[in-house]
């Protein structure tokens, strides 16, 4: 009965394999991250766009606080000691009005309200280290927010930078990037990162910059996440060779000159990779902690099990 209904069509020949080519035109710091932490998780992301990544409590977090510390630097622009106390308000009430602004980001409301708690009491000790830090060295904010563009042997790079400052006494730029996650603890542990081509963010920032004329001797992460932790930036100060490594935990370490470009070389030979329409598979990462955060995680078969999920799938 069953097939005098259907009538089997022939098999089709298989399409023949083809390459896989990144679809955007330009890349980004965060997209050559996304590669180096894990090849499958770029293509979800930036081939497919596999699904519409609805975002978290987390990032909308790190996009309020970006841009609170983008107004607050529009007022202060040159940070001193003495206005210790504006600087508190003020900056406090550019996070209340900054969250305000990014309510939608956060599921529900006693998210938002903690979260927002957490970006205040983080604010009161980024203030109280500005405070020390303009004392000690002052300096003057000469960008916000900055967009970075570079070309590099045909390839197009492209990114925003969140401060650029430049020291009052000697004139030399740092490259300042928020970070409102997890980062390294350390200078060696982050130069460990671009050494190891596993983060191009600060790198990519120094060729920009250099390129666009600035002498960049620092690359600064300023870590705020943490309320109860003083904030405490791992610096990374460009030498022309390599120094000898830092201490185990100091937050002060150099980068030199060769690492950077090494970082850039590398960044090119992904972009061919990623250009190359070669046919090729995009390997899962073998690091389970990749995939904790992850937004493809339920879709992704092959990732890696975590210890106590190796006999749970
Ligand atoms: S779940 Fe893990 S292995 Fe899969 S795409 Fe995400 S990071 Fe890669």
């Amino acid at each position: 009965m069953i097939a005098a209904r259907f009538a089997l069509a022939e098999s089709v020949e298989p399409e023949p394999h083809g390459g896989v080519r990144a679809r955007r035109p330009h890349f980004s710091a965060s997209a050559l991250n996304a590669y180096a932490e894990c090849e499958r998780k770029w293509f979800y992301r930036y081939v497919c766009a596999a699904i519409e990544d609805p975002g978290s409590a987390a990032s909308a977090y790190g996009t309020a606080f970006h841009l609170a510390l983008e107004r607050f630097h529009e007022r202060y622009v040159r940070p001193r000691a003495d206005e210790l106390a504006a600087m508190h308000r003020d900056l406090e009430r550019e996070i209340e009005n900054a969250f305000a602004e990014h309510r939608d980001g956060f599921p529900t409301a006693v998210e938002f309200e903690l979260q927002m708690r957490r970006a205040r009491r983080t604010g009161q000790r980024y203030v109280e280290w500005l405070s020390a830090e303009a004392a000690r060295a002052p300096f003057t904010v000469i960008g916000r927010e900055l967009p970075a563009q570079l070309e590099l042997e045909g390839f197009s790079f492209i990114g925003f930078i969140d401060r650029l400052d430049r020291e009052d006494g000697s004139g030399s730029v740092g490259v300042v990037d928020y970070k409102t996650g997890t980062i390294a603890t350390s200078a060696a542990q982050y130069l460990e990162k671009v050494r190891n081509f596993d983060d191009f963010q600060l790198p990519f920032y120094y060729w920009v910059r250099t390129a666009a004329g600035d002498r960049v001797t620092r690359l600064v992460l300023l870590p705020l996440k943490d309320a109860l932790l003083e904030v405490r930036p791992i610096v990374l100060e460009v030498v022309p060779v390599p120094a000898a490594p830092a201490r185990g935990d100091a937050p002060i370490g150099t980068v030199s000159i060769v690492d950077l470009e090494r970082a850039k070389t590398r960044m090119i030979e992904i972009c061919r990779e990623l250009t190359s329409s070669q046919p090729r598979a995009f390997p899962v990462t073998d690091d389970p902690e990749a995939c904790v955060f992850c937004a493809y995680a339920i879709a992704c078969a092959r990732r890696p099990p975590r210890d106590g999920e190796r006999f749970g799938r």
